[in-house]
């Protein structure tokens, strides 16, 4: 095919620009193991200076640190994205002890998490390793989506979410695609209940466009990020930390939450970081 009939073929660009036009932002996140600093003020001066817009805290002890976060946040332009679980128990644990554990600790959370501001906190209806669990069977999801109805419910309540997390099967066999979570997340029939897409779990899908997609801007609430053969910076990884097939799912359905660091480094952290941070936003300019 010769060089015009390419240029024919080539995708129009609108009077704006086309997709050079697109102005959905990339929000960035951090986790607070992420920035380096000692303290949490010198890690939000670091993410500062980096223009990152989200930081993203563990559950853990959450309503205790509501003053402590809500204070280092002020006068900056920066939030809370999401919260990273932090409760006790599961939700599909057979011992009703370990059940109750978890729906005294996830309440105290998302009730933090709505006096934050944040999108949602983040759960994982069952790791392989926790046990006793309920039977992987319909009569189990049947459960899990009226408790997470009631869940979301109560989110929606504080002013916030329950976001599902999809794992790889290695660690979480019972919910590894975005697809899926979306659909439990919709079977659940409560606003206050979405799911995310991580790029490090996302290996397991044959399509991160279509994984992202399959969930959509109603269902979408968090990305995690991080590269994609050892889990730390993106750029460490090399030619494996392309991250634009994703991003243009994105931007296609005007995604306006967080994409957030969950990694480590191997790397010098104030120099890997920034450059993760570059690379990241070169990618999403090119889509
Ligand atoms: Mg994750």
């Amino acid at each position: 095919m010769g060089s015009s009939t390419l240029a024919a073929c080539a995708p129009k660009e609108g009077k704006k620009g086309g997709k050079k036009g697109n102005k959905v932002t990339l929000n960035l996140s951090f986790q607070e193991g992420i920035a380096p600093g000692n303290s949490l003020a010198e890690k939000l001066d670091f993410m500062e200076n980096l223009g990152i817009v989200g930081f993203e805290p563990s559950g853990k002890n959450l309503a205790a640190r509501v003053d402590e976060i809500t204070q280092a946040l002020s006068g900056r332009n920066i939030k809370v994205s999401a919260i990273c679980a932090g409760f006790k128990g599961f939700i599909l644990a057979e011992d009703p002890e370990v059940k109750t554990l978890f729906d005294t600790t996830m309440r105290e959370i998302v009730a933090a998490a709505g006096a934050l501001g944040s999108v949602g906190v983040i759960m994982v209806p069952a790791f392989n390793s926790q046990k006793p669990c309920m039977p992987h069977t319909l009569e189990t999801r049947n459960y899990l989506c009226e408790q997470l109805h009631e869940l979301g419910e109560y989110a929606l309540s504080c002013g916030t979410t329950v976001i599902l997390e999809p794992l790889n099967r290695k660690e979480a066999f019972y919910m590894r695609l975005v697809a899926d979570a979306a659909a439990i997340a919709r079977d659940a029939q409560s606003a206050g209940v979405k799911c995310m897409g991580d790029f490090w779990h996302m290996k397991e899908e044959t399509s991160d466009y279509g994984a992202l997609m399959s969930a959509g801007k109603e269902y979408l609430q968090h990305v995690h990020m991080a590269s994609r053969g050892r889990r730390i910076m993106p750029g460490e990884d090399g030619e494996l930390d392309v991250y634009t097939d994703g991003f243009r799912a994105l931007k296609e359905m005007e995604y306006d939450k967080y994409v957030s660091f969950e990694c480590g480094t191997k790397g010098d952290r104030a120099t890997t970081v920034t450059n993760a941070v570059n690379l990241l936003r070169e990618q999403w300019e090119k889509v």
